[in-house]
Order: structure tokens, then C-alpha cells, then sequence
């Protein structure tokens, strides 16, 4: 079997861009998709991650390995054990970090850091009691010095106890198609390799997704890695496009990476530690990110800031207020020896990641995170340029995975907040649901209209006045679908007011609820009775989560306990997270009411988390 898919991916090789395409479905469709399901199921995997919160494509989630349970997005500094500017227990103690990155190569390559790893392991050898991720060296290949066989490295990898280990894969410099072409098939076969060489199974492994910034290729590079027992992808970004500022390249691949491999794993970018670009690049979905930037910029006097990197004989004050900077002087700064400046620029410009990472996490917590992107996109014309591309290019993903209703009111943050996909997608419910060209009234208390602080002229209201039975099945229908909100609401409802505010909160037919409006939002919320009413207007798998397990989980989740997803047994693919569900059971029969967390093609992929917050069971 291993020899049959070298000899496919050679020929591979000599064939056109059509014809691979073509043969790749075939491919998959016969011997390499059985063998490799059969032998996923064998290997097992060392690490579950789950979604907590969201925003964009960002996702605020957690992941435990060998024991230690670390945030994501995860920024992992590097350490060089050669050349120690801050040390792994000073990067715990003071700033928080509990997951580092190091490079195996360079400890396998220097005999006495090789022995001391292996003796103490690497834990030991780097005094550091957190997550360990290490690198494999590919990356070395690029300055032409690798002499290195996968099976040395990822033995090594094995034998000082890393937590996270990275495949050896093939580099490409991003130069042409079939430079790319060739690393992603290069990278293929190693992956391949390496699931024979894997044999400790508490090791949690990242495979490599090649194919620079060309969408077909990444889609080839995803569909073939994804075949291996991989726990983490990173993706390689050639150096040119970093060193040239090309964010649009990082993020094109960063988006057709995560577009095209399961939503399960986490997504790593290899080498980005630029403040600027971090909050893009959590927003297209990337969870883990290593660097040494803060060190590298420091030796070559360069100092980071919110709107660019500075050099210090720029700089007339110190427009920072982390613990270094407050005990600073620039004047004293500019005369330091050199040494001693090194150490004082790369402690600021971690602190300064630190912070960019804690902003971003918390505009995740309060659902502003494009916000903060285009504001960060201001400081260099280029990361507005990726920005634009990345709200076109994404469309569909953001569609499917950004929250449907927000903690915090939209504002205009510049041109491009017409792009933003919660107004996009509203704009198109409006359309395609109520067949209106203009907004109706009825929806002005309706996220995102009513929260939104925009330019005039960019929200056109059609100005009617509705009364409040047809106001509230206008919402219904922008909510679950065309000419629901006349079924679901009975000309005799109830609809009772908020005395203090005069709005809608609560329907009602005689004396059973309904549902409820909710304040922050104008959404409804349903009762089980408003759910029932649903799932007969709804046919299958309409706005449904089905729910499959034993007597004993059926049970749970009818007395108001949460959907997990791995119970998911189907679901409406389109549900968007925060919307309103009906959980049923594989007969269809009603077990809760609640609201999605996870996009419906993402339930039942993730074997940890919840997927339904369920607000009323049927028996509770
Ligand atoms: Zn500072």
C-alpha cells in the first residue's frame, strides 16, 4: 500500500493541473481513501480541541495535551537554546506564557544540548514546566544545510518528550505553481512516512500544509494531509511573503487552509509574529502562532508598536506602558550598550504581543473582532488590501460560521465595513426571505440593523409602519425562513408589551408561551410550545439538531442538559452559530429547544464541546 502511493503521488507528478484533478477523485474514491480510513481509526489521537466562544472566523477555544490545557488563539514565543535573549521560565513567571516553541534541530545538531535533552528531556533542558512545541528543522533546508532524515528527527522529537512535535516536511520558497506543486506532493509522501514512524501515542503532531498562496493547490495539500493522524496543521508560509509584507498571500493561504481541512483541528501559522497582522489572522480561523520576532526585531533595534515596528532613533518617547518602557528613559535607551538594549526591545516587543493577543481574545468575548481588525488594517495600506480580499474570498466560510447575533452594536469603521459578512448575509435574508429590496421597519430593533451605527445611506429602511403582529412575523420570516412568521404566529396571539420601553417581549396564544423577544437583540427566543409550532412548519432537517445515543443521554438532554457534538447524528448543514434550534431525536420527536454554538457542518466533527446550548427541555 505505502509503495502504491509514492508511485501515484510521482505520477502525479507529470500530469496537468486538470488531469491531477480529475484523477484525484478517482483517487480518493478507490484504494488510498479505504486504506487510510481504515487506518485512521486505528491511530489514535492525542488531542481534542473545543470552541468556547466566537467572533468572525476567530474561534476562543481549549485544548489539552499530556495533561496541560492550553487558550486558543495560542501565541507560542520561540526560544533559541543558542542564542537565550529571555529565558522559557522568565517568559512563565512574567508574562504568562504557558506554551513555548523550540526548534529539535538545532538541540539534535549541538552534542550537548542533544545530551542534556535526552538525559533530562526537554522540559528539563529549557527549566520550563509548560506545553513544549518544537520544530523540526525543515525550515534549516531553506539556508541549504539540512543534512536530516525524517526518521532522526521525529525520533528525537519522541525521545526528549516534546508535547507538540512537527513532521518533517518539504519547504517551498513559493516561487512558481510547480515549485508548490512539488512540496505539496513532496510534503505528501512524508506525511505518509511519518505515520510509520509515530510511536508515542501521548505526542500530539503537526503535519505541514504546502502550496503557497494558490487556492487549488492548498485544497490538494489539505485533502492529502488530512489522510494522516495529524492533531494540529500548520501551514508553511514561504519567507518571501513575510519578508515582503505580502499579508494578502499569508492570509489567502491562512483562509484556504482552514476552508479546506476539518474544522477540528487547530490551524497554526508557521513564523508569524508581526502585532499587525496577528488579529487577521485569528479572524480567518488560524488558532496557534509562533514566532521570535520579538527577538529578532530586538536585535536589530527595532521596537513594535500598534501601527508598525519602529526603529529606535525614531522613536522621541516611549508610547508604551508595560513594565519595561515605564522604567525606561528613550534618551538613556539610545546610548545603552548593545546588549543591554537587545534585552530591553525584545522584553517590550513580547509584552507587545501579549497585549495584541489579550485585545484580540477579549474583541472575540465581545464579538467585535473585524472592528479591531480594520482598525489595525489603518496602519499599513497592504493589511487593508488583504483585509478586502479576505471579506470576498471568505464570503461563504464567514457566512457559515460567524455568529448570526452580536454582543456589541456594529459600527462603520471605514469603506470596507459594507463587506463585513453579518451585513452582507442580513442584506441577503432580506432579499431572499422577504423578498424586499429595502429593510423593512419591521426589522429595525433586528440585529445587526438595530445595532448598527453606520454612514446614512448604507441601511435603506422601506419607512412603513407595521403593526405588531406583522412586525413580529416579519422577524420570524428574516429568522427561520420565507412565510414561516404567518404560521408560527395565529392571527389571535397575545403580544404583550414592555410597559417601561413599549416593545415587544413575549407572544403568547391564550395562555401558552410562545416565545420571547430578546432585548439586545429583537431575535426570538422560543418556547418549547413556539418549537413544536416550527417543526411542523419546517420540513426535515430544517433548523434541526438529531440527536442519537443511548436511553441515558436522550434522557439528560430532555431535562434541559447540553447537546454535545459528538451526539450530533445529523443536522441542518446551513444552522449558523447563535441561532435558534429544535433538538430532535432520530424520529423527529422534540427533546429541547436551544441555540447552536457550532456552524451545522461543524456538529458532529468535533468530538469535544458543545454544539447545542439548550435553554428548555421537554421534561425539565
Ligand atoms: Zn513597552
Amino acid at each position: 500500500m505505502e509503495f502504491m502511493v509514492s508511485l501515484y503521488l510521482n505520477q502525479m507528478k507529470m500530469r496537468s493541473w486538470g488531469e491531477l484533478r480529475r484523477d484525484l477523485k478517482t483517487f480518493y474514491e478507490n484504494a488510498y481513501y479505504t486504506a487510510f480510513s481504515i487506518f485512521s481509526l486505528k491511530g489514535g489521537l492525542t488531542l481534542e480541541f473545543e470552541i468556547k466562544d466566537r467572533d468572525a472566523g476567530a474561534r476562543l477555544g481549549r485544548f489539552k495535551v499530556k495533561g496541560r490545557v492550553v487558550e486558543t488563539p495560542l501565541f507560542l514565543p520561540v526560544y533559541n537554546p543558542n542564542i537565550p535573549v529571555i529565558t522559557p521560565n522568565e517568559m512563565k513567571e512574567k508574562y504568562g506564557f504557558k506554551a513555548i516553541m523550540t526548534n529539535a534541530y538545532i538541540i539534535y545538531k549541538n552534542e550537548v544540548l542533544r545530551d542534556k535533552a535526552l538525559k533530562e528531556g526537554i522540559h528539563g533542558l529549557l527549566n520550563f514546566d509548560g506545553v513544549v512545541f518544537t520544530d523540526s528543522g525543515a525550515y534549516q533546508s531553506f539556508k541549504g544545510k539540512l543534512e536530516l532524515r525524517q526518521e532522526e528527527i521525529v525520533k528525537f522529537q519522541e525521545n526528549i518528550g516534546v508535547d507538540v512535535g512537527v513532521m518533517l516536511d518539504v519547504p517551498s520558497r513559493g516561487e512558481s505553481f510547480e515549485e508548490c506543486r512539488e512540496s505539496v506532493i513532496e510534503t505528501a509522501k512524508r506525511g505518509e512516512e511519518w505515520s510509520t514512524l509515530r510511536a508515542r501515542e501521548e505526542i500530539a503532531w503537526e503535519g505541514v500544509i504546502q502550496g503557497g498562496a494558490y487556492p487549488e493547490l492548498l485544497e490538494l495539500s489539505c485533502k492529502l494531509m488530512s489522510k494522516f493522524d495529524f492533531d494540529i496543521f500548520a501551514v508553511g508560509v514561504p519567507p518571501k511573503y513575510w519578508m515582503s509584507y505580502d499579508f494578502e498571500l499569508i492570509a489567502i493561504q491562512g483562509l484556504n487552509s482552514r476552508m479546506n481541512i476539518s474544522p477540528e483541528k487547530p490551524l497554526h501559522a508557521f513564523g508569524m509574529g508581526n502585532p499587525l497582522v496577528l488579529s487577521l489572522l485569528v479572524a480567518i480561523g488560524y488558532d496557534v502562532f509562533d514566532s521570535a520576532s520579538y527577538a529578532i526585531y530586538a536585535k536589530d533595534g527595532r521596537y513594535m508598536t500598534e501601527w508598525g515596528v519602529k526603529r529606535i532613533e525614531e522613536l522621541d518617547y516611549l508610547p508604551c506602558d508595560c513594565p519595561v518602557c515605564l522604567s525606561m528613559d528613550v534618551g538613556e535607551l539610545k546610548i545603552m550598550a548593545r546588549e543591554e538594549r537587545v534585552k530591553f526591545l525584545a522584553r517590550h516587543n513580547l509584552y507587545m504581543i501579549l497585549r495584541e493577543m489579550n485585545a484580540i481574545k477579549q474583541a472575540i468575548r465581545e464579538n467585535r473582532l473585524w472592528e479591531l481588525v480594520q482598525q489595525r488594517a489603518r496602519a499599513h495600506p497592504k493589511l487593508l488590501e488583504s483585509l478586502i480580499r479576505v471579506f470576498k474570498d471568505g464570503w461563504n466560510y464567514f457566512k457559515a460560521v460567524d455568529p448570526i447575533r452580536k454582543r456589541a452594536a456594529l459600527f462603520y469603521s471605514g469603506e470596507e465595513t459594507t463587506l463585513r459578512p453579518e451585513l452582507k448575509r442580513a442584506l441577503e435574508r432580506v432579499k431572499e426571505r422577504l423578498g424586499c429590496d429595502r429593510i423593512p421597519s419591521a426589522l429595525s430593533e433586528t440585529y445587526p440593523f438595530g445595532q448598527s451605527i453606520l454612514k446614512s445611506g448604507i441601511l435603506n429602511f422601506d419607512g412603513k409602519s407595521y403593526d405588531d403582529l406583522e412586525k413580529i412575523r416579519i422577524i420570524a420570516d428574516y429568522q427561520f425562513g420565507s412565510e414561516v412568521g404567518s404560521k408560527l404566529i395565529p392571527e389571535d396571539v397575545f403580544i404583550e408589551k414592555s410597559k417601561r420601553t413599549g416593545r415587544i417581549r413575549r407572544i403568547w396564544i391564550g395562555d401558552t408561551l410562545i416565545g420571547a423577544l430578546r432585548p439586545s437583540d429583537g431575535f426570538i427566543s422560543l418556547s418549547l410550545e413556539g418549537a413544536l409550532r416550527l417543526k411542523k412548519i419546517l420540513q426535515p432537517p430544517k433548523y434541526r439538531v438529531y440527536v442519537s445515543g443511548n436511553d441515558k443521554l436522550i434522557q439528560m438532554v430532555k431535562s434541559g442538559g447540553d447537546v454535545f457534538s459528538r451526539f450530533v447524528a445529523k443536522c441542518d448543514l446551513e444552522i449558523v452559530p447563535k441561532e435558534e434550534v429544535i433538538v430532535v431525536d432520530q424520529n423527529d420527536s422534540l427533546l429541547a429547544v436551544g441555540q447552536a454554538v457550532l456552524a451545522g457542518f461543524e456538529m458532529g466533527r468535533f468530538r469535544r464541546g458543545v454544539a447545542v446550548k439548550v435553554r428548555k427541555g421537554v421534561e425539565e
